[in-house]
């Protein structure tokens, strides 16, 4: 039978020593090809071969599928990292509520205090403390909040040399997230003038 095929087995055996030998190598082509050049880019991005990895009738490339094993992230820019986080807080300023809790204050404070400590681009966290040393975060209503955000990213976006938004339109802009029946909607306290009405 062909299961006791002593040159099948030995076949075997040659074949998971070359998956083993390839692996080993990718990881290491990977190790010696992806630390940053002096500028913070890749020498050599894997991104291409990454997105081929999606493209099943690419999947029989087996050059493809040695540099996808244990290959190194993308990395995301700077700029990428920016837009996603401004996207983030615009978006967050969109759904805050017309009238906040006192908890709702407080955490929006705490997350730009915590932003201008963490963001994971030192330079850009460095400047955000001295933007918002010279600009308190004002949070006492969704206008309050959203005007200033806009007014803070034009900070840096005049830091940076780009085009200051127009504020008055920053509602025109960023709008509340596209959640069915605004189940996303973050819920302040009851207005009592409403209540009254
Ligand atoms: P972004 O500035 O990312 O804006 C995204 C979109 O927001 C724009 O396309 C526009 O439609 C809209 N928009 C623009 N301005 C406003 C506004 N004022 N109000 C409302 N909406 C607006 N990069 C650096 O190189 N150095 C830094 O020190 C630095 N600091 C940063 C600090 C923080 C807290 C953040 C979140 C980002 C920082 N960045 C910094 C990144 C930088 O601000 C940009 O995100 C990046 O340069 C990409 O810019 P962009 O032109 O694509 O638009």
């Amino acid at each position: 039978m062909a299961e006791n095929n002593p040159l099948q087995s030995l076949f075997q055996n040659f074949e998971k020593v070359t998956n083993c030998v390839q692996t080993h190598f990718s990881n290491f082509i990977n190790h010696r090809l992806s630390p940053p050049s002096t500028d913070g880019k890749p020498l050599l991005s894997l991104a291409p071969f990454l997105k081929t990895q999606n493209n099943p009738s690419s999947t029989s490339d087996s050059t493809h599928q040695i540099l996808i094993k244990g290959t190194s992230p993308v990395p995301v820019t700077k700029e990428e990292l920016g837009r996603a986080t401004w996207t983030f807080l615009h978006t967050l300023a969109a759904q805050y509520p017309e009238n906040p809790t006192r908890q709702q204050k407080r955490d929006v404070k705490e997350l730009m205090t915590i932003l201008s400590r963490m963001y994971p681009c030192k330079e850009c966290a460095d400047h955000f403390k001295e933007v918002l040393r010279a600009n308190p975060v004002q949070a006492g209503s969704h206008d309050e909040f959203s005007q200033w955000l806009c007014h803070v990213h034009n900070v840096v976006n005049r830091s940076l040399g780009k085009l200051v938004f127009p504020c008055e339109r920053v509602d025109a802009r960023w709008g509340k997230l596209d959640c069915e029946q605004r189940a996303c909607d973050l819920q302040g306290t009851t207005n009592f003038g409403d209540i009254f009405k």
